[in-house]
């Protein structure tokens, strides 16, 4: 096995308090790597023994199952949150919150990442969904990037190798694991990135349900329309499922009013994909990764 050190090992442990939804049960391992090698040695082993494993970001873009993960999840540690600045370019490991590398970007007057300082996810995660919001998409700052996977090890991918589309990277096909990456920013004025910021976070703040645990925009948004709309159009805000409920403030969101289950969520996301389709015509599809069996 890996040698990791043991205090780095949690066995049954929750995940919900891993995740942005606050839903999910005990992972049988849950294991954080600081180093390359940590990294590589665990998915070799659980490669070879045929054990189930999955990467964690910020766990805010995931459902987990009631009964957790029977295998093991692994996660970076703060060796992997570095972010160093070059020039008009930012290195970053995976795990630095994307809000922290738009503030470094912000504090060395470089502009680009002002879109990305109120999405709550890891700059691995972002580059993983592509995540973008006000115009902007990861895909518009990564020079190249870091992956790890299985059987090729360590590579420098480089954006057109990264093949992003809409929320989507050539890392959901691979299986790769993020563990850096190059940003290309632009110079700019401080003050300047920083009011964009403010704005852009303000806006957020005034229509997304940010007082409730969720996973952010459940469904991707369909060619020619809006799913936040669309799940208006079918008069499903606010409808509810156990604890989870369409947010009233934002179609797009479903909230965990306190306790809800996964299985709840899920429930939930099937009505919503089935009414939406009877009344609109529109097929929704999930943008949320979701880590359970059913
Ligand atoms: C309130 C709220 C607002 C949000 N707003 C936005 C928004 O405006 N725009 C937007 O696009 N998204 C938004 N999201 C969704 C989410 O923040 C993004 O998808 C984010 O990029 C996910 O990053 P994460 O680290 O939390 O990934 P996780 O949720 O942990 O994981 C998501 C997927 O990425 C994979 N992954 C994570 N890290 C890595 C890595 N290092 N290498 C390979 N794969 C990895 C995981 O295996 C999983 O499949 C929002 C979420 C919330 C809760």
């Amino acid at each position: 096995m890996a040698e990791v050190k043991p205090e780095r090992y949690r066995y049954d442990e929750p995940l919900a308090g891993y995740t942005s939804f606050r839903i999910g049960g005990p992972a049988d391992l849950l294991v954080e790597v600081n180093t390359r090698a940590e990294l590589a040695n665990l998915i070799s082993y659980c490669e070879r023994a045929g054990i189930p494993w999955f990467f964690l970001g910020r766990g805010s873009n995931v459902l987990v199952d009631d009964a957790g993960f029977r295998g093991v999840v692994l996660r970076f540690g703060p060796d992997f949150a570095r972010i160093k600045v070059e020039g008009t370019c930012l290195r970053a490991g995976a795990a630095a919150p994307l809000a922290l590398v738009a503030e470094a970007a912000a504090r060395h007057s470089l502009s680009g990442l002002e879109f990305a300082s109120g999405i709550p996810g890891s700059l691995g995660g972002g580059i993983y969904m592509n995540a973008g919001s006000y115009g902007g998409e990861m895909k518009d700052v990564v020079i190249s990037a870091e992956v790890y996977r299985p059987r090729t090890g360590f590579t420098i991918l480089s954006r057109e190798e990264l093949k992003f589309g809409y929320r989507s990277s050539v890392l959901q096909e691979l299986g790769g694991i993020l563990v850096e990456a190059l940003l290309q920013l632009t110079p700019g004025d401080e003050a300047v990135i920083r009011n964009r910021m403010k704005e852009l976070n303000a806006q957020r703040r005034a229509k997304q349900p940010l007082e409730y645990p969720s996973a952010g925009s459940v469904f991707k948004r369909p060619e020619g329309a809006f799913a936040g709309k669309l799940i208006e159009e079918a008069g499903l805000k606010g409808y509810r499922i156990g604890q989870a409920q369409v947010s009233p403030k934002h179609a797009g969101f479903i909230v965990n009013l306190g306790g809800a289950t996964a299985r709840d969520v899920l429930a939930l996301i099937k009505e919503v994909q089935t009414v939406v389709f009877e009344r609109t015509g529109y097929r929704l599809e999930p943008e949320i990764r979701i880590l359970c069996r059913e």
